[in-house]
């Protein structure tokens, strides 16, 4: 099995964040940013708001 890209943990406010280490983004949830991160191409930001 290929292991997927690790999420970046971060610690701020006493929560521990996950960054998605393409695009940035912080998610709450550790799952939540792996199965982004799992779809994240990384390409451009053209589906972010
Ligand atoms: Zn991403």
């Amino acid at each position: 099995m290929v292991p997927l890209r690790m999420v970046t943990s971060t610690k701020r406010d006493g929560m521990t964040w996950y960054a998605c280490e393409v695009c940035e983004l912080l998610f709450a949830d550790r799952e939540e940013a792996e199965t982004h991160e799992g779809s994240c191409d990384g390409d451009g930001p053209d589906y972010l708001q």
